[in-house]
């Protein structure tokens, strides 16, 4: 489970004002609150005792009182491609990633990627955060690594957020510009903790991340997206569609079994309509399973009755499981073929395929240790 290792409040799961109770109740000055915040958003220092403008009291009061950094880092990959990768163990207590770490059971484990896209030389690098929202996933895709053994529990608001403030401390990285609800777990299934993480990311005394650039990804559960759209932050919603029709889709999604795609396009209409944010529809293409041309035909169909685009993702294999990568002509002829539908698609560009990116290989690999 995600349980903490100790009972003390997690500086992450904090706003201004609630950590400004906190600390009134501890007898310490309430602006401390947006101090401690500053330091641990602003300037990426997460331990009190390098608070500088903290009283040598008060620094002591919040290091014995606050939990700052949460988990411990057990792995730590680099993929050629600049992207890199954390296996977090929640259940450990925080201590400096060591690559000889006994991992302990993967039943406590998330990882989150960060994903460095070069883009023109005028423009800022993008830097992806990647990011769980449960330990493990009750979806069960019958494709996904995440999914092999259920669910094993939910993070927290501030383990949730964490992820993406280590990621942003990682070398070479210095400030993330997009973040993506796409790493472990079903974000809809854990909303308690979902909301006020994306408030948090979004805020100016937080991760200070445009919504925009923040993406939750659902396979869909038709009243979380309407909850998610109460948020009143333009935040990207990303459906998991993978499948063009309710049969395929039932075969590779068990919750499929529970909405139709029908019921998720009015919800996703309702999104658009309350935030006039477009919907992205994300297709895992499966070689020779959903990759054909009949399918690309009947995806067009479906794309074309929501403001929507469409993002194309070559799927990476994962050991154990049947499905396998799509043809790179099987890829092609299927953009092509939504294109000239008038689709607006992207194919997703693969990234750290070396140190298994795809959401929930490294725990699944360390588990086969
Ligand atoms: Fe869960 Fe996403 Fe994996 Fe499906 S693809 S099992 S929703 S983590």
């Amino acid at each position: 489970m995600a349980a903490p290792p100790d009972d003390r409040p997690h500086v992450f799961d904090h706003a201004p004002d609630s950590l400004a109770e906190l600390f009134g109740d501890w007898g310490l000055p309430r602006f401390r609150a947006k101090q401690v915040l500053d330091w641990v958003y602003a300037k990426g220092v997460a331990d009190p005792r390098k608070m500088t403008n903290l009283s040598g009291r008060d620094r002591e009061l919040l290091h014995e009182k606050l939990r700052f950094v949460d988990g411990a880092v057990v792995r730590h990959q680099h993929a050629t491609d600049g992207t890199q990768k954390l296996l977090i163990d929640w259940s450990l207590d925080a201590a400096p990633t060591n690559p000889l770490a006994v991992l302990g059971s993967t039943s406590n484990q998330t990882e989150c990627v960060m994903i460095p896209v070069e883009r023109s030389e005028s423009s800022r690098p993008r830097k992806t955060a990647c990011i769980s929202s449960q330990v493990g996933c009750p979806v069960g895709c019958r494709f996904c690594a995440s999914g092999l053994g259920g669910l094993d529990g939910n993070l927290t608001a501030g383990q949730i957020v964490q992820q993406a403030w280590q990621l942003q401390q990682l070398p070479g990285v210095d400030r993330l510009t997009n973040i993506v609800f796409m790493g472990m777990g079903e974000p809809m299934a854990n909303l308690r903790a979902v909301l006020p993480a994306v408030r948090t990311l979004a805020a100016d005394w937080g991760m200070s991340l445009s919504a925009r650039r923040i993406t939750v990804s659902t396979v869909g559960v038709p009243a979380g997206i309407r909850r998610l759209a109460e948020l009143d932050l333009p935040v990207t919603l990303a459906v998991s569609l993978h499948a063009p029709n309710d049969e395929l889709r039932k075969q590779i999604i068990p919750w499929a079994e529970r909405v139709s795609i029908a019921q998720l396009l009015d919800a996703g209409r309702d999104y658009f309509a309350k935030t006039g944010r477009e919907i992205t529809l994300e297709y895992i293409l499966l070689g020779g399973l959903n990759d054909q041309p009949g399918h690309a035909r009947e995806l067009a169909k479906v794309a074309k009755t929501l403001r929507s685009n469409v993002n194309l993702i070559r799927y990476n294999e994962v050991d154990g499981l049947p499905y396998r990568r799509p043809a790179d002509d099987d890829v092609q002829r299927f953009q092509n073929l939504l294109k000239s539908s008038g689709v607006n698609v992207h194919v997703r560009a693969s990234r750290g395929r070396d140190i298994a990116a795809a959401c929930g290989q490294l725990r699944h690999e360390a588990a086969a240790v």
